[in-house]
């Protein structure tokens, strides 16, 4: 822990300023992997706005059938995916970032979209051949909801599980912040040590944040996705809290605007409407100034350095190092 303080701050003091290369073979590779991988993956707004959409299709319907394209999707044997046909829909929520369809009798279908997994609905009932990215679909007596993954990786996830302790023990354990004061998430932002990136996107510290809205809510908060969370000041906790709502309140709203009472067709962790996330380059909606970037393993970080930095922008050998030890690795680690 010593040797993680001193790393943050060399960075936060030494005032190092280099600009980021961008031209270099190796960055262009980076930023083509970031390109493809960048965390995607589903956040708390869209996951309401999904649930929600859900609800009004399949709460209190009969799941017919369950029809599984990819057998590597299901991750569980027992009890047998047949045993959940023939029941009805009795509950929907979020666990983390996952998507949970209870069951009469108990049983909870969990599904993990991971970075590229979606759904999508379809009240037709044509015969068309899935698609190739189909990996399941869930036969319903309002339609059929397909679970599909673009790309070749295969990383999203469906469990079947019996009774509630089975689905707690599949819940990393990150506090609702619609749920918690600011003493609960001043608790947990405290309880260990580490940047406010890696923080705001561990699943076992904040359910739902992933690399897109932390980024949005840094920005918001006008703080450092490097500053280290135990050199926070109450009042730029306090401020953290208030951003984190807000953005995500905001988000929510925006995306059941755009959504209106159809189905979610376009979820993605690039918008227009984003302040920082996904905008390298582009002027900071607040100041002006090109926002910046920090690609490091298969995410890229945006943030604004007028408006968080102090006009620094991070690149040097102490941000190397606190990369490797306090950033989130991968997009697995943001499950
Ligand atoms: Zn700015």
């Amino acid at each position: 822990m010593a040797r993680l303080r001193n790393s943050a701050g060399s960075v936060e003091t030494g005032g190092v300023i280099s600009a980021v290369t961008t031209k270099s073979p190796l960055c262009s590779l980076a930023w083509r992997l970031v390109a493809i991988y960048d965390g995607a993956l589903p956040e708390l707004p869209d996951l309401t706005v999904y649930l929600e959409r859900l609800e009004a299709r399949i709460a209190n319907r009969r799941l017919q059938r369950i029809v599984l394209l990819n057998p590597f999707l299901l991750r569980t044997a027992v009890p047998p995916i047949g045993t959940a046909e023939g029941r009805t829909v009795q509950g929907l929520e979020r666990l983390g970032k996952r998507v949970v369809i209870g069951l009469e009798g108990g049983l909870y279908l969990v599904l993990h979209l991971m970075v590229a997994g979606r759904l999508k609905w379809d009240e037709k009932r044509d015969d068309k051949p899935p698609r190739k990215i189909t990996l399941a679909l869930f036969e319903f007596d309002s339609g059929t909801l397909a679970f599909t993954e673009a790309g070749s990786k295969r990383r999203a996830s469906l469990h079947l599980v019996q009774g509630q302790p089975a689905l707690d023990a599949m819940d990393p354990g990150g506090i609702e912040i619609f749920d918690s004061d600011l003493k609960t998430f001043a608790d947990v932002l405290l309880g260990e040590n580490h940047t406010l990136k890696r923080a705001l996107t561990d699943p076992r510290l904040f359910a739902g944040i992933g690399n897109a809205y932390s980024d949005e809510i840094l920005h918001r908060a006008k703080l450092s996705p490097i500053a280290m969370t135990k050199s926070l000041s109450a009042e730029e906790i306090g401020r953290l809290y208030a951003a984190t709502r807000e953005v995500l309140r905001e988000w929510i709203d925006r995306l059941r605007a755009q959504t209106g009472a159809g189905f979610p067709e376009k979820v993605t962790a690039f918008r227009d409407e984003m302040a920082v996330h996904g905008r390298y380059g582009k002027p900071c909606p607040v100041c002006g100034a090109p926002v910046q970037r920090i690609v490091y393993a298969e995410n890229e970080t945006n943030y604004c350095a007028r408006c968080q930095t102090g006009g620094r922008i991070l690149a040097d050998r102490a941000l190397s190092r606190l990369l490797k030890k306090s950033w989130p690795r991968s997009i697995d680690e943001l499950g």
